[in-house]
């Protein structure tokens, strides 16, 4: 099988390090990185700053037809943009990350967004994070991995990145939130965060990044080879 053409899934809870393994794998094995809680952040801080309500299901799917949502690699990761602008940052702020899995319960949100995500897979190799990508985008993935960790070392991996951006954050705090979201994502009807039957769990707790890094590849080298 030709390494470009595979097709990477990696699901698991918030702040699992999905996003930084992902992108490391994808720079391994030369696949486009799709970040799909990105695509549910970017509904999100739209709604919030247009002043839709995040309850209105009809209101923000009508939004979210509007919005050309898109990738870009940057220097220290990717730059997310909506229809153009930049909004990489943006939506990792506190409100938008608090409000976004209300959003992302939508079955109507979903559809769109999940048609998207099946649609840049189609066009090219990818790994793809999230929390349904094994379950419901790409079940037939060449490879599905399910990153966990203990929340306590979870909240603190956020809770270093925070302080090495200068955020001030309250430590019990983060770890309260960490677990209402996994509990909200988890409990919802549509597609909820959830390990697929054929995904390897991978727990990363008290692994460096390099060491679930290699974990991984090892997964990886003897599904594809
Ligand atoms: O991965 P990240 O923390 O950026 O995801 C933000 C939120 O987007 C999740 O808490 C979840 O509510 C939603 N999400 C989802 N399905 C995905 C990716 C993210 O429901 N595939």
């Amino acid at each position: 099988m030709k390494d470009n053409n595979i097709q990477i899934a990696i699901d698991g809870p918030a702040s699992s390090g999905k996003s930084t393994i992902a992108k490391l794998l994808a720079d391994k094995y030369h696949l486009v990185y799709v970040d799909t809680g990105a695509m549910y952040r970017t509904l999100t801080y739209l709604a919030l700053k247009n002043k839709i309500n995040i309850d209105d299901e009809q209101a923000l799917t009508a939004l979210l037809k509007e919005v050309n949502i898109t990738f870009k690699r940057a220097k220290d990761g990717q730059d997310v943009f909506a229809n153009g602008e930049k909004i990489t940052k943006k939506i990792r702020e506190h409100e938008v990350t608090n409000n976004v899995s209300v959003v992302s319960s939508f079955p109507n949100v979903r559809k769109e967004l999940v048609r998207r995500q099946q649609a840049l897979a189609k066009e090219s190799g990818v790994v793809m994070d999230g929390r349904d990508i094994g379950t419901v985008v790409l079940p037939n993935a060449d490879v599905k991995i399910f990153l966990i960790a203990s929340v306590e070392e979870r909240a603190n991996r956020r809770y270093l990145e925070n302080q090495k951006k200068g955020i001030e954050t309250n430590f019990e705090r983060l770890k309260e939130e960490i677990i209402a979201r996994d509990d909200y994502d988890s409990n919802r009807k549509e597609s909820p965060l959830k390990q697929a039957e054929d995904a390897i769990c991978v727990d990363t707790t008290g692994l460096s990044i390099t060491e679930v890094v290699n974990k991984c590849v090892e997964l990886i080298n003897k599904k594809i080879k």
